[in-house]
This record gives C-alpha cells, structure tokens and sequence, in this order.
C-alpha cells in the first residue's frame, strides 16, 4: 500500500480481527478461501497482505476474517440451503456472486465498488468496519453483483446523505441494503464462534442501515 495513507487502526479486540484473525491463520483455510473468493491476486500484492495474510494490520486477513465469519457462524454451517436463513446461505450466495475481488485503496468517497463484474474493497472497508461489517460489505457488493442496483436517493432523515443516490426504495426490494442488513440481524440473532459484543456491533449496524438506508423506513427494530 505505498500509495495508501492507511488510519489508525481500531483495537482489534473490539472490531473482531483478534478472534477472527486467529482462525485464519491456517494455510487450509486460506488455500480454499482464496479462490473460492475470487481474490485477484494482484491486487492484494505490494503491501496489502498477499504474502502476510495472517498480518490483521493488513487488508487480506481483515477480509479473510470476515469471510471466516460469514462461512461458520451459523450452527450447522454445511447447511447452505437457500430456503434456510440468511446465516446459512450467505456464505454461498457471495460465493456465487463475487467475480474478481480486489484491494485497493480507494479515494475515500465509497466503502466499496461493484463495476464491470469485479468489486473493489478500499480502506474505509478494512479499516472502518469491524468483521461482521465486512461480511455485510460483501454481502452488499455481491448483491450489486448479482444485478441489483440502488433504485432511490437516501431520505431526508439519512446519515448516508440526505437526497444522494445509492439508497434502495424499500426492504422488499431486496436489493443490497436490505441483503446486508439480513445477515447481520441473522448473525446477531443466531450467530455462534463469536461473542455477544461482536453481535452486538452486527446489531448496531443493522439497525443504522435500516434506519438509514432505504427510502421508506422498513420499520424493523432489532
Ligand atoms: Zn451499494
């Protein structure tokens, strides 16, 4: 990341990255999830984590983390049958989705990017969101991914930005606001391997998407 002024970076017990960064500091795990993910890996060279994927200061092992979490949270996780709960699939449906996952550093305006089948994960997306917020990120890029674009602007009440574009109309659109939201509500509902204050971050975060996110409120309070 020679070109990239990487934040401070959050404690780490607080964000996940500790639990999670433990777990996937295994050569297996990594062997299978970095294909299965479609890392490019070009991408993911000079100085973003390829060759030091156990390093949680760097984006490959806060992203690996993050695909940890959304592959063995739910109970049963070899489940991953679609007319299960979002926990269960979650997992299958980025698998499915994701083309050409790269690293970037980004210019700050966007988390993440979904264009011309690949996605690009900038700092805000390492360094601003702990692990299951991550995972909410790749739940919304694949969604872009799998054909839904934003369909509204953000409501007047919205911290993503009163009147800018990029909200989704409703929850029953089902577009990538409300399928990140799913997963994190999922997760703090049903989550296991992890601990009731890293579901708790999941709670947070998907009741400020549902606050915020959608042109008309979905009325769900988590
Ligand atoms: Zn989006």
């Amino acid at each position: 990341m020679a070109n990239c002024t990487v934040p401070d970076i959050p404690d780490k017990n607080t964000t996940g990255d500790t639990l999670y960064g433990g777990r996937i500091c295994d050569q297996i795990f990594v062997d299978w999830a970095w294909p299965a993910y479609k890392f490019n890996s070009e991408y993911w060279k000079h100085g973003f984590g390829f060759d030091d994927v156990c390093n949680t200061d760097l984006p490959a092992a806060r992203m690996l983390s993050a695909i940890w979490l959304l592959n063995y949270s739910a109970e049963d996780y070899m489940n991953e049958d679609w007319n299960s709960s979002c926990l269960q699939w979650a997992c299958r449906y980025v698998r499915e989705q994701v083309g050409d996952l790269r690293s970037m550093c980004g210019d700050g305006t966007y988390i993440a990017y979904t264009t011309g089948g690949h996605i690009e994960l900038y700092l805000g997306c390492f360094y601003s969101k702990d692990v299951p917020g991550r995972a909410e990120t790749l739940m919304h890029e694949s969604r872009h991914q799998g054909g839904k674009p934003h369909d509204a602007n953000f409501p007047s009440w919205s911290g993503f930005g009163a009147g800018k574009s990029g909200a989704d109309s409703t929850w029953d659109y089902e577009g990538a606001w409300m399928y990140g939201a799913l997963y994190l509500w999922w997760f703090y509902a049903e989550g296991t391997r992890t601990t009731p204050a890293i579901r708790e971050l999941a709670r947070q975060r998907a009741q400020y998407v549902i606050d915020n996110a959608f042109a008309t409120h979905p009325g769900y309070v988590i």
